[in-house]
């Protein structure tokens, strides 16, 4: 049998926390570093709203702002119908943290893991992490082109997204605050869109609609609500679909404009936050580690950051310095605690449907 091959740090997932803690980590440290990616994005990735204030973090990661041509597209304003059927609009060009700008995540995640090999970091992909032992160094084996290979790592990252690979190899506690899920219609509409660049926001009384533009004509439309209402209304199948959005007042006004949905896909939003080791040979990063509502935009950015941050963490913790990771940690249950109020205040804003269940249940401060 080979050796393993050698590693300071692997990162398991090519996502937005993974590249950035791959990207840190070659950028800012002497360690050898690799990462491990098992899809070549051939499908849609979802989760594409992010502020202008992701490119100083990407600037610091050393990403060439002209890299990411092609892979965003900037909104100016947000349009929302919440707490009334009327539509209130804000401009985001003259708020402080500037545009928001929606991505292609399948590009942008891959132009991330190109730059992330650029910068020296050995990129396997397509690599799935199929087996993990833990020990002073952790043993890998990945399934690459269906044949074994096998790493040794001193440390390791998790940005394994929701399958939050080691927290859940290592049995931490994951509170859970929701049962939020999200259909997502993507609608390619193959010429320039007839949509403003705005993003829009929609209640009903069973969840919420978000309708965006994508870059190269392709449009978003989510409706985001929880796991039993979704099924109750059937949502899934298309007529429901496209009846429920044409009956909603504003959003209705685009499905009849949309073709036919290119996919739909339906994901699992859960708000939750892990517990993570303060003195492990490894750490979490991106969804692995928490997860956001998407009213709150902050998954992207707080994925990218922590995965910053979790690169500290590893260099702190290789060198015997343990606080590092006690710091990172209390951080991201205090800014969980922090999005929790925030998104207590957002739902609190809708009173028109006090006896439905989304909104019941979301009228009082739930508490960890
Ligand atoms: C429907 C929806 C809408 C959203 N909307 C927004 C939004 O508008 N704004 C926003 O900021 N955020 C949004 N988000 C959240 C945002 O997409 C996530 O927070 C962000 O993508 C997290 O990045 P990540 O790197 O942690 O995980 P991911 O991007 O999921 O990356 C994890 C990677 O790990 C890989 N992986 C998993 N297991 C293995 C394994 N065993 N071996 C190798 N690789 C593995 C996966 O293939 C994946 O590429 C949304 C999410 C969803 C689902």
């Amino acid at each position: 049998m080979d050796a393993p091959l050698d590693y300071d740090v692997v990162v398991i997932g090519g996502g937005a926390a993974g590249t950035a803690a791959a990207l840190a980590l070659s950028r800012y440290t002497r360690l050898r570093v690799a990462l491990v990616e098992r899809r070549l994005f051939e499908d849609f990735r979802a989760g594409e709203s992010v502020s202008a204030s992701l490119l100083s973090l990407l600037d610091y990661l050393g990403v060439p702002r002209a890299a990411l041509a092609g892979a965003q597209l900037p909104t100016y304003s947000h349009a929302a119908a919440w707490g009334s059927g009327a539509l209130v609009m804000r401009e985001t060009i003259f708020s402080s943290q500037g545009n928001t700008l929606q991505l292609d995540r399948r590009r942008y995640d891959t132009i991330l893991l190109d730059q992330a090999a650029r910068a020296g970091v050995a990129l396997y992909r397509p690599a799935e992490v199929v087996q993990l032992a833990h020990g002073e160094a952790w043993r890998l084996q990945l399934l690459v082109g269906g044949k074994a290979l096998d790493l040794s790592a001193r440390y390791l990252v998790d940005c394994s997204g929701k399958s939050a690979l080691v927290v859940k190899k290592r049995g931490r506690p994951v509170h859970t605050e929701d049962g939020l899920v999200a259909l997502y219609g993507y609608y390619d509409l193959g010429a320039p869109t007839f949509l403003p660049q705005q993003t829009l926001v929609e209640t009903t009384e069973h969840g919420w609609y978000y309708v965006t533009p994508l870059p190269g004509d392709k449009v978003a439309v989510a409706f985001i609500t929880d796991t039993d209402i979704l099924k109750r209304l059937a949502l899934n199948e298309a007529d429901n679909w496209r009846a429920q959005g044409l009956a909603t007042p504003h959003v209705g006004r685009i499905m009849a404009r949309l073709p036919a949905p290119a996919a739909m896909r339906h994901y699992a939003i859960h708000s939750r936050v892990a517990s993570l080791p303060d003195s492990e040979n490894w750490t979490a990063a991106g969804d692995a580690a928490v997860c956001f509502d998407p009213i709150s935009s902050m998954g992207i950015g707080q994925a990218v950051s922590a995965g910053i941050h979790a690169a500290r963490v590893a260099e702190a913790t290789l060198l015997g310095d343990t606080s590092m990771a006690r710091q990172y940690n209390r951080s991201l249950f205090d800014n969980f605690e922090t999005y929790l109020h925030m998104r207590q205040g957002y739902y609190a804003a809708e009173q028109r449907w006090p006896d439905a269940p989304f909104w019941q249940r979301r009228s009082k401060r739930q508490t960890r």
